[in-house]
C-alpha cells in the first residue's frame, strides 16, 4: 500500500509549541511541547520535531510552514522580529530545513490562523472579514477575499497596540508590553484578565467582566468604522470566557458604531486553538505545489 505523505503544520508561541500532520483534509498527531525552562532557539526545535517525527515512525512529509508570533520576511525564510520569542534576523527556516530535511517556510502566526478561518473556519463565507486573536496578546488581521491585508510594512496585525484608551481606564496608563501607555492590550490583553482571575472573586468579577465586554465592543466599533468589515471572527484563549462578557460587548458595540441598517456580525471561531495549525497546513500545501 502506498505510504500517505504530509505535510507538517507548526504554530510556535510564546511558552509553546503545537505540532501536527496535516494530510489536506485534516490534522493528525496534534501535539504540544510547553518550552518550560528551555529556551526557545531554532536548534532546540529542530531537535524536537525530528525527535517527534522518529516517535511518529518516520512519516513522508512534503514541506513544513511554521506559524510564529513574528514579523517575517516576505520570502517567508527569516524571522525579523520576534518581540515574545526574542528573535531578531533569525534564518528559521534554513536551521529546520536543514535539520528535517524538506523546504520549510515561516510565516507570522495570526495570517495562518485568519487563512484557516477564511478557508474552513467562521470567515469560509465572507469576502470581507476582521480576524481577531484575544491572547495574551491581542492581535488583527483583515482578510479581503481570502488573503491577508499586510499594509505597507506587513505590520498591519497590532491592534493590540493602538493607543484607543488614553485617560479612559486606569490600566491603560500602565505601560503595555511595547513599552507605551494607552495600549489596547494593557486594557483587554490575556495578562490583565489573568491577573484579573488570580486575584479578584464574586462581584468585582462580574464586574470586571462586564467592563471587559464594553472595551472590546468600543474597540470593534473602531474597527468597524475603519474597515467596515462583513463580519469579525474573534479567537484566543480570552473567548473561552465568552459567557461572561459577550452581552456587554454586543451592547457597547451596537451603541458605538454608526450604521444606516445592518452591523457587521460579530462571530466566534469553531477552529479555537488548533486555527493555526490548519492555516500551516493548507499553507504548506499551497507553497508546495507554487
Ligand atoms: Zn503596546
Amino acid at each position: 500500500m502506498r505510504k500517505t505523505t504530509y505535510w507538517l503544520a507548526v504554530d510556535i508561541g510564546a511558552s509553546s509549541m503545537k505540532v501536527a500532520l496535516w494530510d489536506g483534509r485534516r490534522l493528525s498527531r496534534v501535539n504540544r511541547t510547553d518550552f518550560g525552562s528551555s529556551i526557545a532557539k531554532p536548534d532546540w526545535i529542530a531537535q524536537r520535531l525530528c525527535s517527534k517525527l522518529r516517535s511518529w515512525g518516520e512519516p513522508r512529509i512534503h514541506s513544513a510552514v511554521v506559524g510564529v508570533p513574528a514579523l517575517v520576511d516576505p520570502e517567508h525564510r527569516t524571522v525579523l522580529t520576534s518581540v515574545n520569542l526574542g528573535w531578531r534576523n533569525t534564518p528559521l527556516a534554513s536551521v529546520l530545513g536543514k535539520a528535517l530535511g524538506v523546504p520549510v517556510y515561516v510565516e507570522t502566526d495570526i495570517f495562518l490562523a485568519a487563512r484557516a478561518e477564511a478557508e474552513v473556519g467562521a470567515g469560509r463565507n465572507s469576502a470581507d472579514f476582521v480576524y481577531v486573536n484575544l491572547g495574551t496578546g491581542v492581535s488583527h488581521v483583515r482578510m479581503l477575499r481570502k488573503a491577508p491585508q499586510l499594509g505597507a510594512h506587513g505590520l498591519a496585525a497590532n491592534l493590540g497596540h493602538a493607543p484607543l484608551f488614553s485617560g479612559r481606564d486606569r490600566r491603560a496608563r500602565q505601560p503595555c508590553g511595547c513599552g507605551r501607555p494607552y495600549c489596547v492590550e494593557s486594557v483587554i490583553g490575556g495578562r490583565v484578565v489573568a491577573t484579573v482571575l488570580r486575584r479578584w472573586g464574586g462581584r468585582e468579577h462580574r464586574r470586571f467582566w462586564r467592563d471587559y465586554g464594553t472595551n472590546l465592543g468600543i474597540v470593534l466599533s473602531c474597527m468597524a468604522s475603519l474597515l467596515d468589515p462583513e463580519r469579525f471572527v474573534l479567537n484566543g484563549g480570552v473567548c473561552a470566557s465568552r459567557p461572561l462578557f459577550e452581552a456587554s460587548m454586543l451592547a457597547a458595540f451596537e451603541r458605538h458604531t454608526v450604521h444606516p441598517g445592518a452591523l457587521p456580525k460579530i462571530c466566534f471561531s469553531r477552529l479555537g486553538d488548533r486555527a493555526g495549525l490548519i492555516g500551516a497546513g493548507l499553507a504548506a500545501q499551497q507553497m508546495g505545489n507554487e
